[in-house]
């Protein structure tokens, strides 16, 4: 099979030709159509996943058809559409057994990060990485977005449950031009919240908007909590959901926090910040995380693009030959909504 290859972090691709991979007790192989490529699996490529080893075949966000089954495997068959489940969890700790797979203390290796991803032809999993497509998403047709719905409007639709986020609510997203906040604000629009998009780049403001956002505050300006307190009319943000996470916009979320508000920190910086106990209590304001999404709401994304409520955004689709232009795009942050990369038909 083609398979793109990373040999060590801060390297180019090497597009190779790799043995076919076959599938043991419990594994199953697929063919992939297209994979999505975002920061998270940019991160490997920039040696920021210290736990990720090489040489690896990256990418889990992945739209596929099962074509060979490894001894006793029941659960799928040949031909079924699948998409990827990103994580492993052991399956057997209080976490994994009351689904909440992405906390499970024990975590098997990652998709794309320990074990071969999506940027190859054919991709073998544990069959519990596979996860069933409705028959009414395209997974041919539209590969490049059936495949980033796992991840890109998965890991938004698990805030909006976690966050309990409610119909005409203000919600805001910081870092909302990014891959994962263009969805985020797709899905808080869905949840039938009210918008406030914060993004540091004027190029992403359109991109914002259209894809929902009612207001947006420019993360580069002198005010950035003035202008977003502005955006609220004055009450505060009912839901902050950070992805850039550095210091000082987790403090200026904080601060923006109306009554009852919730702050949402997932990815980016992950820096510790400052927050008043006094605001929590006299507001009862929630600090909470966020991470991935359950397998239960990853099969609850898919349903709903099914149902044509959610679709992602993929702006830029180009063949798996041309991962490392599309790497320097996104390292550069020049990708708007998700990039996918396909792979031609045998
Ligand atoms: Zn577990």
């Amino acid at each position: 099979m083609k398979a793109m290859v990373l040999h060590a972090p801060r390297t180019v691709f090497v597009m190779e030709e790799r043995p076919d991979p076959t599938p043991g007790r419990g594994e199953a192989v697929a063919r992939v159509f297209a994979c999505g490529a975002g920061l998270t699996i940019e991160h490997i490529r920039a040696g920021r996943v210290g736990f990720a080893t090489f040489p690896r075949i990256i990418g889990h966000e992945i739209s596929a058809e099962i074509v060979s089954l490894g001894p006793e495997v029941t659960e799928l068959k040949v031909g079924d559409a699948v998409t990827c489940y990103f994580y492993t969890g052991c399956g057997n700790c209080r976490w994994c057994r009351t689904d909440h797979e992405p906390l499970c203390p024990n975590q098997g290796p990652r998709v794309g990060y320990q074990i071969d991803g999506g940027y190859a032809e054919l991709i073998k999993l544990p069959v519990g990485n596979f996860l069933k497509l409705p028959p009414r998403l395209d997974h041919k047709g539209c590969a490049a977005e059936v495949a980033v719905i796992a991840d890109a409007l998965a890991t938004p639709f698990k805030v909006i449950r976690r966050a309990r986020v409610e119909p005409l609510e203000n919600v805001a997203v910081v870092g909302a031009g990014g891959g994962l906040g263009i969805h985020m604000i797709k899905m808080a629009r869905w949840a039938g919240a009210r918008v406030i998009a914060v993004e540091r780049s004027a190029a992403k403001f359109d991109a914002c908007r259209a894809a929902g956002a009612e207001a947006v505050v420019d993360a580069s300006g002198n005010d950035v909590a003035g202008a977003l307190m502005e955006a609220t009319g004055g009450a505060g943000a009912d839901v902050m959901i950070d992805f850039v996470s550095s210091r000082s916009s987790l403090e200026i979320g904080a601060a923006c926090l109306g009554i009852g508000g919730r702050l949402v920190t997932l990815g980016g910086a992950g820096e510790d910040f400052t927050v008043a106990a006094r605001q929590l209590l006299n507001k009862e304001a929630i600090v909470m995380g966020s991470r991935y999404a359950t397998k239960q709401e990853v099969l609850d994304t898919l349903a709903l693009a099914a149902r044509g409520e959610v679709w992602p955004l993929v702006t830029e689709v180009h063949p798996l030959e041309d991962a490392e232009r599309v790497h320097e795009r996104l390292a550069r942050g020049e990708v708007i909504g998700r990039a996918a990369l396909t792979l031609a038909r045998p």
